[in-house]
């Protein structure tokens, strides 16, 4: 089982020719509307692309947009009956792209700075295997959530954004996962850094580290071993929104399955690939048999 308390937003997406400047406005195309937000992009792949039962810790407004959210999570077969609906609009990422794919994106987090751990989700996350976070929520849930967690569960935090974090959030991590720019973030180094050597340094914090690569795969380092390399799958990206969710959401649903760390990631690797074939962020969580299928190759 796995608990995904995290963040769900919806993406407002319009093409503009360029993207304004001060005080300028710039007439964009046709104004598209996604699913979206760490936390629920993570529950839909951990749910539909990884099989786990999943729950969504989150919290949604009383709008258009909170009603997208619940559709697309319990679409995917995730248990929705512990997302909060409050007094706050859903959180919105506005976003425009121009025609190199550059995006700026402004959130406004809204319904996600209300996410709490009450009794109900704390005995929840109790039963979980795996209880899977990252960092678009407030401090004090994460904190509450790996609290409320079962001796011998793990906690997975995707530290993204990559923020600081207090003593107490670290020594509860199990498996960091992040990217090259978070993890050189984290480790205060420069990018450019060896992913290796910022693996390394990750280490002295959590006794697992997953540095994702991109299209160079990633990298799963341990207390006990040297780093290793963990392939990319070739595929055509066509939008690589997403890939970076699904491959958590994966990794958590096969850690809660029992598999290890580098088979885990190998699955991830699967899934975030396929994750770049499709246009948005949950609408491109592939399917279970299509990762394992990808993956047998
Ligand atoms: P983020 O979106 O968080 O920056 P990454 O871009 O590192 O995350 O992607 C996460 C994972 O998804 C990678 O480790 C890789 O396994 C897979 N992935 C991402 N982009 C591609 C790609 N172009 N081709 C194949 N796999 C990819």
């Amino acid at each position: 089982r796995v608990v995904v308390v995290g963040s769900a937003n919806v993406d407002l997406v319009v093409p503009v020719p360029r993207h304004p400047t001060g005080g300028e406005t710039v007439l964009g195309g046709t104004l598209e509307r996604h699913p979206g937000g760490k936390g629920a992009n993570q529950a839909v792949a951990a749910a539909r692309a990884g099989g786990a039962d999943t729950t969504f810790v989150g919290a949604l407004g009383e709008d258009e947009s909170g009603e997208l959210l619940h559709a697309s999570l319990s679409g995917a077969g995730v248990r929705t009956d512990l997302v909060a609906r409050v007094a706050e609009p859903t959180g919105t990422a506005l976003i425009s792209v121009d025609p190199n794919g550059e995006n700026t994106i402004i959130v406004a987090p809204g319904a996600n700075s209300l996410v709490t751990v009450g009794p109900a989700q704390a005995e929840r996350l109790a039963e979980a295997d795996v209880v899977l976070a990252q960092l678009e929520i407030p401090l004090e849930a994460i904190t509450a959530a790996a609290a409320a967690r079962r001796e011998g569960a793990l906690l997975v935090l995707n530290a993204a954004p990559s923020r600081e974090l207090p003593p107490e959030v670290w020594s509860a991590v199990d498996v960091l996962v992040v990217n090259e720019h978070e993890a050189a973030d984290l480790a205060g180094r420069g990018d450019g850094t060896e992913p290796a050597d910022l693996a390394r340094a990750l280490l002295a914090r959590v006794p697992a580290v997953v540095v994702t690569l991109g299209g160079a795969g990633s990298l799963v380092a341990e207390r006990d071993g040297e780093p290793v390399h963990v392939p990319a799958f070739p595929v055509e990206p066509v939008d690589t929104t997403g890939a970076g969710d699904t491959f958590c959401g994966v990794l958590a649903a096969a850690l809660a399955g029992g598999a290890p760390l580098a088979d885990a990631a190998r699955l991830a690797a699967a899934a975030g690939a396929l994750a770049t074939t499709a246009p948005g962020a949950q609408e491109s969580v592939p399917t279970a048999a299509a990762v394992a299928d990808l993956a047998r190759h």
